[in-house]
């Protein structure tokens, strides 16, 4: 029952990437995130990143903006990829050059190679004295995974999350990888995109944080996401500010909907009103039916 209108090239306009940070545990996800959120604070742009929403976008000083799914871990994507919701462009591995390439590292190579999501390697913490980024880059290269240092393809950046050493140009490889995708959405349509997160705020009710991917999403529009659906009444971004509109590639946190969807949820936005909410209740209704079902089994 939802149509997604068809794109015709024209329609089409250069977006930003959106890029997950994967890798094992303690090798410097969140701090890299957080070091990217903090002090990549961005020219014209009042106020740095206040709100924790799940993802966030930063402008670099030529004007490129890059998203960040902002949910480090492996269960973010994973989650999304069994719902069906494939958001991720680029996949940054965080190594630790001070330790080996450990089980979750290649867990999080195989993830990206299945989603067909290229790969940026940062290879972390090289202010420590026992950093070994060609160690790490061996241990790759053993893998099959050929760094340019090495001769191969894959880019790789040596970075300190703590210093912030390398991540500027760790951001502009990202940059680099994303021209090469081409990536393109039309922003004059209904929105659709994917749910990042979604919580009850006592205080505000539901607010969800969703990413648009295609389209424009707008205060007032009758949103459909998962088994809800509500008018969005308001919307704010990574930086607490109302925002009226939000374009391809933009992560944005919304209320209204009656209720959290899932992360990984698809939504969209629906010309009824009442289309939306029969739709929520219909799929609400399959669900209970199923769990039903399995329960008898
Ligand atoms: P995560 O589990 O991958 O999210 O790893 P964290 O970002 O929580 O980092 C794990 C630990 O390594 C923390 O104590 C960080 O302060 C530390 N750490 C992360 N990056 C660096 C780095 O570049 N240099 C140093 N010296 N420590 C780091």
């Amino acid at each position: 029952a939802i149509e997604v209108e068809e794109d015709s090239p024209k329609d089409l306009e250069p977006r930003a990437p959106i890029v997950t940070v994967m890798g094992h545990v303690d090798h410097g996800k969140t701090s890299l995130l957080d070091y990217i959120r903090k002090e990549n604070v961005i020219a014209g742009e009042s106020g740095g990143i206040t709100q924790h929403i799940g993802a966030y976008s930063v402008t670099l000083e030529n004007g490129q903006k890059i998203t960040f799914l902002d949910t480090p871990g492996h269960e973010a994507f994973t989650a999304m990829r069994a719902r069906g919701a494939q958001v991720t462009d680029i996949a940054i591995i965080v190594v630790a050059a001070d330790d080996d390439i450990m089980p979750q590292t290649k867990e999080a190579i195989s993830h990206a190679q299945a989603a067909g999501v290229p790969i940026v390697f940062a290879i972390n913490k090289i202010d420590r004295p026992t950093a070994n980024p060609d160690k790490i880059k061996e241990g790759l290269a053993n893998m099959n995974l050929l760094v340019e240092d090495w001769g191969g393809k894959i880019q790789s950046h040596d970075i300190s999350a703590k210093t912030g050493e390398g991540v500027k140009d760790l951001l502009e490889k990202v940059l680099l990888e994303a021209e090469l995708l081409e990536l393109k959405a039309n922003p004059n349509k209904l929105a659709n995109g994917t749910v990042v997160e979604a919580f009850l705020d006592k205080g505000r009710g539901y607010v969800s944080t969703v990413l648009v991917q295609e389209g424009t999403l707008c205060i007032g529009d009758y949103i459909l996401a998962g088994t809800h659906s509500g008018k969005v009444k308001a919307m704010h971004d990574e930086r607490g500010k109302n925002v009226k509109k939000a374009g391809p590639a933009t992560p944005i946190s919304v209320l209204g909907l009656d209720g959290a969807p899932q992360a990984g949820d698809k939504f969209n936005v629906l010309e009824d009103e009442r289309e939306a909410k029969q739709i929520a209740a219909k799929r609400a209704q399959l669900l209970r039916e199923q769990s039903v079902r399995t329960q008898r089994h």
